[in-house]
């Protein structure tokens, strides 16, 4: 057992778990080399959103769109899943999480090795793409290519629509699929674990709230205070990746 009493504590309440869900933020993957845009200093403090709306009506925003995604890509491609994501899919692999609900759109979870289907994305993936009218799926290789040959906002081959990265924009609802399955998923859990989240995004936020309602031990690990801390069974204001790998005693 850790002598530290917080891992302690953390490590007894996963060993109680029967089903755990790990719901993750931004803090997690900031530990990856991944920024937070919403944070003070973030992108979006610096840069106004392109929301949905701006995106289908003009070739101009669809255009700063792509500009600003190929920008980061050497950010993206060049993450890797940290200690963190490694305690997160341990979880998963010995049985004890059964599903991963995350705000993130990085995809290291499934890149940790977690079955995309046990990762639940609110606010889908930037790491490829698909047309917004008949979702057939573009890699960002071959967007990337074209981008830069014409500076054309890429269009769907099969149907003519705008192919954007699969991520859910500002003015766009969250996908009702993953919110159903996350909402199951929250309701049947008797552990639910905030990694790297500050709990300000609704309707993201209400999930702890809905964990604690039908009963689970909620436990917070994020660098800061949050909002839910008070209904928190643990809080933890400490680094994601060190607490968890202490926890789950992987490195
Ligand atoms: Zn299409």
């Amino acid at each position: 057992m850790p002598n530290d009493p917080d891992i302690a504590e953390l490590a007894a309440l996963i060993a109680q778990a029967r089903r755990a869900v790990v719901f993750t933020g931004a803090g997690i993957s900031t530990e990856s080399g991944i920024p937070d845009f919403r944070s003070p200093g973030g992108i979006w403090t610096r840069m106004a959103p392109i929301d949905l709306g701006d995106f289908l009506a003009s070739e101009e925003a669809r255009r700063e769109t792509w500009r600003r995604r190929f920008a980061m890509e050497e950010t993206f491609r060049g993450a890797a899943p940290n200690r963190g994501h490694r305690a997160v899919a341990e979880l998963v692999r010995r049985g004890k999480a059964a599903a991963v609900i995350t705000q993130n759109i990085d995809g290291l979870h499934q890149a940790s090795g977690i079955p995309a289907e046990r990762v639940i994305e609110l606010h889908g993936n930037t790491t490829y793409a698909h047309c917004l009218d008949c979702a057939r799926r573009y890699e960002l290789d071959a967007l990337r290519r074209q981008f830069e040959r014409d500076e054309t906002a890429p269009i769907c081959d099969a149907c003519g629509g705008f192919v954007k990265t699969a991520t859910i924009s500002f003015g766009q609802a969250m996908p009702p699929a993953a919110m159903r399955r996350a909402e199951t998923e929250t309701i049947a859990a008797d552990l639910f674990i905030v990694a790297g989240s500050s709990l300000v995004v609704y309707p993201a936020a209400g999930f702890p709230e809905l964990a604690k309602r039908y009963g689970a031990a909620l436990v917070i690990v994020n660098r800061e205070p949050t909002g839910l801390d008070a209904i928190a069974d643990l809080v933890l204001n400490r680094a994601i990746g060190e607490t968890l790998g202490a926890a789950v005693g992987i490195d």
